[in-house]
């Protein structure tokens, strides 16, 4: 009883910190969230099935770019890499998610490989694809987190990785994609490329409507793919459906 009530409390005081991370973490998940994330046999087929069906997009999309550079991009947290042992700590102790606890993670590089990640991510080599990390990650754990991609199999020489700027907000996904795009600043191979396929579990891992020139509601499926996270997103605070 006592830890589901410091839980609750951990909850409100989360709900009301002034200062919500970036990357959308709020209350704390709970423990079947992370049991069916954990241990589930569908969370993992789901993912897999996902990757597959993204390297086959990759690779229809691919024969259409031709010469032409391209690239595929990912996000890293609950796309590539499972930090479900952070959450799952943090449940633990009946507390949420913060900052340093959360970096100080990120620096033990122990996040697991998502299923179907590493296969993805080689065939996209294998075809002549650039991929690209983009993640709202702070720049503060570059090398942890490449270390970390690195030791799971996802990371190759040639890959990029980017991250949030500590002290440039502006620095989003958005703009960091329109590097990829461009082939110029920090998240760029110095080479326009052509971002193919896109994989997230956050709609923000995404193009927004307009930012590519395509029916984006067509996308999904088609060139973007969405991985399952029932631990935390965007969606604790949204409201997306209305009552009848
Ligand atoms: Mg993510």
């Amino acid at each position: 009883m006592w830890m589901l009530l410091s839980l609750f409390l951990s909850t409100i005081a989360l709900a009301e910190a002034p200062t919500a991370p970036a990357f959308g973490h709020g209350a704390a998940p709970s423990g079947q969230q992370l049991k069916w994330m954990r241990d589930s046999i569908e969370y993992q087929k789901l993912t897999q099935q996902t990757y597959r069906q993204a390297a086959q997009a990759m690779l229809v999309e691919a024969k259409k770019a031709k010469k032409k550079g391209w690239a595929v991009i990912l996000d890293v947290d609950e796309t590539a890499l499972d930090n479900s042992t952070y959450q799952l700590e943090r449940l633990a102790y009946g507390v949420g998610f913060e900052s340093g606890s959360w970096n100080a993670w990120c620096e033990r590089r122990q996040a697991a490989a998502i299923p179907g990640a590493r296969e993805f991510v080689t065939a996209a080599r294998e075809a002549g694809g650039t991929v690209v990390f983009i993640t709202n990650r702070g720049d503060s754990t570059t090398v942890a987190t490449r270390e970390n991609l690195a030791a799971e199999g996802l990371w190759a020489d040639g890959d990029l990785l980017c991250l949030a700027k500590a002290d440039d907000k502006a620095y989003n996904k958005v703009a960091r994609r329109g590097e990829v795009r461009a082939g110029s600043g920090a998240c760029s191979t110095g080479k326009a490329l052509t971002p193919l396929v896109y994989l997230g579990d956050n709609i923000g891992d995404f193009p927004e409507v307009g930012e590519e020139a395509v029916d984006w509601d067509a996308q999904f499926g088609v060139r973007y793919f969405v991985l399952p996270n029932p631990l935390y997103g965007g969606w604790e605070r949204g409201v997306t459906r209305t009552l009848p």
